[in-house]
């Protein structure tokens, strides 16, 4: 690595790494944000860094590069992204952002996107919380306040003299550091950064910014975070610990709160009846000081329970210790679970952050990237379990604890003080007892080992390198092997069938009967005893069951892990899922629980888009009286016919382990599976029971009211699109590119020209057709965007207005072509990775091919080469895809505030207002 500070007082980072190549990464960090604003000034930091990006908004998107911008409470960092070719102009960019000056015209442009960001931050349950949190742990600091959104009423007022002083304030090249990693040249760049940066002028005096501190406390603080859009009641023991300290104490305290997490679910593993899972989470980067979560997770009001299990855990530590035994468990459970060690593929990302925390938490840089991972593999083997135990003392409520309770009903603060005095009597007075370990009868997965099946039929493509067999059981395994630095084995089956082929009335009880299903436990044990089993095993298996198809999908690292998660697909299709009245009466509340209370947005809109293209059939999302109408007995029965016949599914698994090595776990649990003696469930794909799926002919405008927080709409503006069968290829390809294209064009056009839209996306959806090789396909773009009530009118018909322009006048070359780098490179870096293969696989399997694979492979290869899509291509596809003109065929969504919560939160930016 390459640093050095130029005579102005900027600092540079530059870091060489091959992978992925023509890639580099560059970012500006910057110590200053929304910690140094005055209260007249709240809101200007985030502002600046908005106004910042948008002046170079054109330039940037000129040059095709990504850009992003983040301001927190301490920083503001700006990203780019750029090539060999595109570097010097992307240094141009970055260095611009800080030559700041802006105009009446361009402060009007972005401070309606500004405030929209806010109202859309405040719908947002996740920030409502954190900002809460950071009010308890950070009382009596700057930190607690200084939101980097800032106070809307203050933003509304700020002028731009005030705005282009503060800049001139605090931003200033001492505070400030280029960082670039990735493939490049590092006496270039460092000369790039010289010729951008020097010129920028010393102030003087030269200005500091002030040293905020957060103070550490003696008495533990509570706090209750009431919400009615919470999913799950929580309960968070926090700490606030010394930032200064070496890499050992780091690996310690780590392990340390490993032990303790683990004995917390050894615990919850032991009681049946509640639903309660650990974590934990230290944060060593956000503010100055080091940052400990202890989590509790659970459904219904088990606060009390989830506080006092983390602290009688705590306490029971201090008095007993932890075992020597426990310790050499912990050391083995820590190391496979530690990411940061694990060989990862070297990422430009990774490094730039790397750089930039090292940057804004002014860490020395000389030591190399290996430097922790010698430490653990030094210092690991020789941790005591007495020096294990020791750092309890410094987790004890006395030490700058604070206990947030979040809930979604009221909940009383006392009860939380009294559960933290109670714990703490018994553990002066001695009454705790030590940790005993209980004998778990020794389960396994799978409790007798099938006998494996054989190999009837083996094909092995050459050019693409897979192997395709058929096992004894019927199944089809086609397994291919990657070269990668990571353990790591991905799997995908699939099997034609699905919810279109049950009876209407059974429609709820079946689809439902996987939501229960994972509570009865899918893998042939309870939840419980199941998360036990493989507790220390980097597995998981999913199931989807959708109208056409079922799948079974999973992940795992190292080949033991893969055994365990070969042995969950065998459990999958061998047990018999079964359940009590009792237990099904239980799940069902909790299925209605959850399906009243989520009302959030993404729920909703998937609601909605799913009645609206499923509106003539049965498949709608479920409603309250569906779930209480669910038939146990046919959900049983259809949760064992799913997954049952081995010979229906067709298994695609890429890994980089070698094909010998996995065989044996394959044949084993895969071609272990029995066949039944009469197909179960099995589908030819050709005679499906098709569902029907309707695109609304005429012009549509539905507007739904959500309760929502914030005065924030959603809208969605759908075009329905049909691609033929023939050039169904290409056609995916050009809409990939045409999402992206449509995306800035829009974005542009809202966002940059009327200053009105915080947030655009714009996505496909293919509509869940019947699997045909002979059938147009169907979709739809969705334009989605978030804005006031009062904008959208104007919006949806820019939307329109625009995509019946490019239809008119079509793509410049200028946009197509930006298109198209950008493309490529994304192909450059993912091809012939895992998702790829995976990707690959199912298109041509579930294609019913007529040509071999090793052909399929090679044209996908040349595709590659024969170019990319142009202008004319592009231009024709728009036409012939959707309707022409687009203005006479789509539809609109629109997700508004509830009248009532709509007219709460302008009474309250009324009273805000008055406030001052
Ligand atoms: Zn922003």
């Amino acid at each position: 690595m390459v640093q050095g500070i130029l005579p102005n007082g900027l600092k540079y980072f530059v870091r060489k790494n091959q992978h992925p190549s023509d890639v580099v990464e560059l970012a500006l960090g910057i110590k200053v944000g929304a910690i140094v604003e005055k209260y007249e000034e709240s809101g200007v930091a985030h502002l600046i860094e908005h106004l910042s990006i948008s002046k170079q908004y054109k330039m940037v998107v000129e040059a095709g590069k990504c850009h992003n911008g983040l301001t927190g409470k301490d920083r503001t960092v700006f990203y780019l992204t750029a090539s060999k070719q595109t570097l010097e102009e992307a240094m141009q960019v970055l260095a611009s952002y800080i030559k700041f000056e802006i105009s009446p015209k361009d402060l009007r442009r972005e401070m309606g996107v500004v405030i929209q960001e806010l109202h859309y931050w405040k719908s947002n349950v996740k920030l409502r919380r954190e900002h809460e949190i950071a009010k308890v742990m950070f009382e009596g600091s700057e930190y607690a306040s200084h939101n980097p959104g800032g106070l809307e009423h203050i933003l509304k007022t700020l002028s731009v003299e005030r705005i282009n002083n503060f800049f001139k304030e605090w931003y200033h090249p001492n505070q400030m550091a280029v960082v670039a990693t990735g493939d490049l040249d590092e006496m270039d760049v460092v000369g790039l950064v010289k010729d951008h940066f020097a010129a920028i002028p010393i102030l003087d005096p030269v200005p500091t910014i002030p040293n905020f501190e957060i103070p550490f406390h003696n008495n533990v603080r509570f706090h209750c975070f009431v919400d009615s859009e919470i999913k799950k009641d929580e309960v968070w023991v926090t700490f606030k610990l010394d930032r200064n300290c070496d890499y050992k104490s780091k690996i310690l305290r780590s392990i340390f709160v490993e032990a303790l997490i683990w004995r917390c679910r050894r615990l919850s593993f032991r009681v049946d009846s509640n639903d309660m899972s650990f974590s934990q989470v230290f944060d060593d980067f956000s503010v100055p000081v080091d940052l400990l979560y202890l989590k509790a997770k659970f459904k219904g009001k088990q606060h009390i329970q989830g506080l006092t299990t983390i602290l009688t855990e705590l306490g029971r530590i201090r008095l007993h210790g932890i075992n020597e035994n426990e310790t050499d468990q912990i050391k083995t459970v820590w190391l496979t679970r530690s990411t940061s060690i694990k060989g990862q593929v070297d990422k430009s990302t990774k490094f730039r952050d790397m750089l930039l925390k090292k940057f804004f938490k002014n860490e020395a840089l000389q030591e190399d990237d290996n430097a922790y991972r010698k430490c653990v593999e030094e210092y690991l083997p020789c941790i005591t379990a007495t020096e294990l135990s020791t750092f309890a003392e410094k987790l004890k409520t006395s030490c700058s604890c604070s206990i947030i309770a979040t809930s979604r009903g009221h909940l009383p603060v006392l009860d939380l003080r009294n559960a933290v005095d109670c714990v703490n009597c018994l553990e002066e007075a001695g009454n705790i007892v030590p940790w005993v370990e209980e004998d778990t009868p020794c389960a396994t997965i799978v409790s007798t080992l099938p006998k494996p099946g054989t190999i009837t039929q083996n094909k092995f493509f050459d050019a693409a390198g897979v192997h395709e067999l058929h096992l004894s059981n019927g199944m089809i395994i086609s397994y291919k092997q990657i070269d990668s630095e990571v353990d790591q084995t991905t799997y995908r089956g699939f099997a034609y069938g699905g919810l279109s082929e049950v009876p209407e009335p059974q429609y709820y009880s079946c689809k439902l009967s996987f939501p229960l299903g994972s509570k009865i436990g899918l893998f042939g044990h309870k939840p419980r005893v199941f998360k036990s089993l493989v507790r220390e095993r980097d597995a998981s298996v999913g199931i989807v069951h959708d109208i056409y198809e079922r799948m079974f999908f999973g992940e795992c690292g190292s080949l033991v892990d893969l055994e365990t998660s070969m042995q969950m697909v065998y459990q999958l299709f061998s047990s018999n899922k079964t359940c009590s009245r009792e237990e099904f009466e239980e799940e069902l509340e909790t299925l209605l629980n959850t399906n009243a209370r989520d009302r959030n947005m993404e729920k909703a809109v998937k609601a909605i888009l799913c009645d609206f293209l499923y509106g003539n059939s049965f498949c709608r999302e479920a409603k309250c009286e569906d779930i209480r109408a669910i038939d146990l007995k046919v959900a049983c029965e259809y949760l064992n016919r799913c997954f049952k016949d081995p010979s229906a599914f067709h298994v695609l698994i890429v890994s980089n382990l070698e094909y010998e090595v996995a065989l044996p776990l394959i044949l084993q649990y895969l071609g272990g599976i029995e066949r039944p003696s009469e197909p179960v469930f099995h589908y030819d794909p050709k005679m499906l029971k098709e569902v029907p799926v309707q695109f609304p002919s005429a012009l549509r405008r539905d507007i739904f009211q959500v309760p929502l927080k914030g005065d924030c709409c959603r809208v969605d503006v759908i075009f329905p699109f049909t691609s033929k069968i023939e050039s169904q290829v290409k056609d995916s390809y050009f809409l990939k590119c045409a999402t992206g294209l449509l995306n800035s064009i829009f974005f542009n056009c809202l966002r940059h020209e009327q200053g009105k839209v915080y947030k655009l996306d714009v996505f496909q959806s293919y509509s869940r057709q019947k699997p045909s090789s002979t059938e147009d396909v169907r979709g739809e773009i969705i334009v989605m965007f978030a804005c006031f009530p009062s904008d959208y009118d104007l919006l949806i018909n820019l939307v329109v207005d625009e995509f019946v322009r490019l239809q008119n006048e079509g793509f410049t070359d200028e946009e197509v072509q930006c298109i198209c780098q950008c493309q490529q490179k994304d192909d450059k870096e993912n091809t012939f990775k895992t998702i790829w293969w995976l990707q690959f696989l199912s298109r041509y399997y579930q294609s019913f091919p007529t040509i071999d694979l090793d052909a399929a492979f090679l044209m996908e290869v040349a595709s590659r080469h024969e170019g990319y899509a142009d202008k004319s291509s592009m231009n024709s596809a728009i036409r012939r895809m959707f309707h022409l003109p687009c203005n006479s065929n789509y539809v609109v969504h629109i997700l508004e505030p509830e009248e009532d919560s709509a007219e709460d939160s302008e009474a309250e930016a009324e009273a805000e207002a008055e406030a001052d």
